[in-house]
């Protein structure tokens, strides 16, 4: 893939996660990409360590785990923080795409009352081994 290609598609990525955080923090988590290590990253499960949190996607069971003060304060309002949001841009597009379009229309769930949103979990930060 192109470096062109793959902007673009981190761009389509990025549109869809800024229904689910403001674009300042949308701009940090651009920055963060490039530190985004995963640790596990399959259909069902993406662990990752991002800067000095860790983020858990659970995709079967739709719950994010992370332990960052700004994703507790956001979590009650479904907000994404910049290190959750770093990782789904990190991920492979196809994927992140997913993954952020449930989470765009799990933002207006409580509105449209048709999608099952996300759980977002707060977790006591760990050190990766
Ligand atoms: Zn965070």
């Amino acid at each position: 893939m192109t470096s062109a290609a793959n902007n673009d598609a981190v761009d389509n990525v990025a549109e869809r996660l800024a229904a689910c955080t403001e674009s300042g923090r949308l701009q940090r988590a651009r920055k963060l990409v490039g530190d985004v290590e995963f640790v596990i990253a399959d259909e069902a499960l993406v662990i990752a360590a991002v800067a000095k949190y860790n983020v858990v996607i659970d995709i079967e069971a739709r719950c994010i785990q992370h332990g960052c003060r700004d994703f507790h304060g956001q979590a009650s309002t479904r907000r994404l923080c910049k290190h959750v949001a770093a990782t789904v841009l990190a991920l492979d597009p196809e994927q992140g795409l997913s993954i952020a379009g449930e989470l765009a229309e799990g933002a207006d769930a409580p509105r449209t009352g048709v999608v099952v949103p996300w759980k977002l979990e707060v977790i006591t930060r760990f050190t990766p081994t």
